[in-house]
């Protein structure tokens, strides 16, 4: 599934296509190539058994020229450098492309969350972002969730950070996370928010395909925040779900899951694994499955060559950063198999990010409609402007949002040069 490819490499490639159609300067693509601050920490913890564990962890911080730096955090036992340096460069073009003031970062410890205790999981965390201090900031660079993390690694660090800036300032330094509960300064909408920006994106491909949703079918790979959420709001458009993967193994039902039922199994149980009403079924059968839809929402590098040329479906939508190999891609374009883009697709959760992060710099609370109205129009506007460029330039999807994404930041470096 790989193809042999590092992660880094894969997405420096969708930049330098992007460079072949918009006119860089050669110092701001150099620039762009490779982040801008990268720290790595390793931090003990008390584990519960009374010894000390050494943890390593990452941030990485690619671009600000656009704003504070946004990503974020996850953890994960492959989590790697490269993989986190990637991912933070998806962050700058993602930001960018949605034209956000933030620029990209991304976060990562190495460890099986699932392997430790909820005591020794705060431990972590709160060690973490003891460790990296000032290198963080409401005004300097916004964390969130990402894989293995959620709502309460969040509120945990917030805690952590508050309490270390100083009594004055800890009620300015509620924005220094976001993806946080709704009592501890959370919005409305955020823990939906990538799977219904995935649905607005998918809406607006059935919209210009005329493809009636209602009937269709999804598989679903991941079944985490993000294809959990995607799957229970397509289930509302009539989609049902026959086909579900995740770490612990795949399970099919040509009668379609209950989406919300699996949900909330998932959340109590931690996998799919156990889950009654499905038939266990091999990774290849999973891609093999007939269906029309198939939502990526797990780690990266899942979809290579074999996966594009199993897949039985018209629409790929990205929840996943990075899911297809470049090889997997262009078996999925031979083929005619349509793909919205990583940094378009799941784009929701930043956005969201983003105004949660307005609401605690204003002291304001948003309601969920006004969070919903905004998002909506985000992601469809973004969406057409995509396919405007796509159209245009005769290039696809994913290099017409790098091309979007490069040209603003292109404009941004040519109006402000380098300092001093
Ligand atoms: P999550 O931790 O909630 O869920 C991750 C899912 O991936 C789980 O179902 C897990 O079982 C599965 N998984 C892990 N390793 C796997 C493997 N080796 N094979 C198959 N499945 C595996 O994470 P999430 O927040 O839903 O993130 C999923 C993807 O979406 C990631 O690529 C993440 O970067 C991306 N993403 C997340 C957000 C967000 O708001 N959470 C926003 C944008 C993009």
């Amino acid at each position: 599934m790989n193809d042999g490819n590092d992660f880094f490499d894969v997405v420096q490639g969708h930049l330098d296509r992007a460079a072949e159609i918009v006119r860089v300067p050669e110092h701001v693509h150099t620039i762009l190539r490779q982040p801008k601050i990268e720290i790595i920490v390793n931090f003990p913890v008390k584990m519960d058994d009374g010894h000390y564990r050494l943890f390593k962890g990452y941030r990485i911080q690619h671009s600000n020229i656009l704003g504070p730096y946004k990503g974020g955090l996850r953890f994960h036992e492959v989590t790697s450098l490269d993989e986190v340096k990637a991912l933070a460069a998806l962050m700058t073009w993602k930001c960018s492309l949605m034209g956000l003031p933030f620029g990209g970062a991304k976060g990562g410890i190495k460890f099986n969350p699932r392997e430790v205790s909820r005591g020794e999981l705060e431990r972590i965390t709160r060690r973490f972002f003891h460790a990296l201090g000032g290198n963080i900031g409401p005004d300097y660079d916004i964390p969130a969730p990402d894989v293995g993390t959620n709502e309460q690694v969040m509120a945990w660090a917030m805690d952590t950070y508050m309490n270390t800036v100083g009594t004055v300032h800890r009620q300015n330094a509620m924005g220094v996370v976001t993806g946080k509960p709704i009592t501890s300064g959370g919005t409305p909408g955020r823990s939906k928010a990538t799977g219904q920006g995935l649905v607005h994106c998918i809406r607006e491909w059935a919209e210009r395909n005329d493809f009636e949703l209602q009937g269709k079918k999804l598989i679903v790979q991941g079944y985490g925040n993000v294809g959990s959420h995607t799957a229970v709001l397509l289930g509302e458009l009539g989609v049902s779900l026959v086909g579900v993967g995740d770490h612990s193994g795949h399970l099919y039902n040509p009668e379609g899951f209950n989406e919300h039922r699996l949900q909330a199994f998932v959340r109590e149980h931690g996998s799919i694994s156990g889950y009654p009403n499905g038939v266990k079924i091999t990774r290849d059968e999973f891609f093999a499955t007939e269906a029309d839809i198939f939502v990526p929402a797990a780690l990266e590098n899942q979809v290579g060559e074999k996966e594009a040329t199993l897949l039985k479906v018209r629409l790929v939508a990205e929840g996943a950063n990075g899911p297809t190999t470049p090889a997997g891609d262009q078996v999925l374009e031979n083929r005619g198999i349509f793909v919205i883009p990583d940094i378009l697709a799941n784009a929701g959760g930043v956005t969201v990010s983003y105004y949660e992060w307005v609401q605690n710099r204003r002291s304001e609370k948003w309601h969920i409609d006004e969070v919903e109205d905004r998002l909506e129009r985000a992601m469809r506007h973004t969406y057409q402007k995509a396919t405007d460029f796509s159209d245009k330039q005769q290039c696809n999807m994913r290099t017409a949002c790098y091309a979007l994404a490069l040209e603003r930041l292109t404009q941004a470096y040519i109006e402000r040069g380098i300092f001093p």
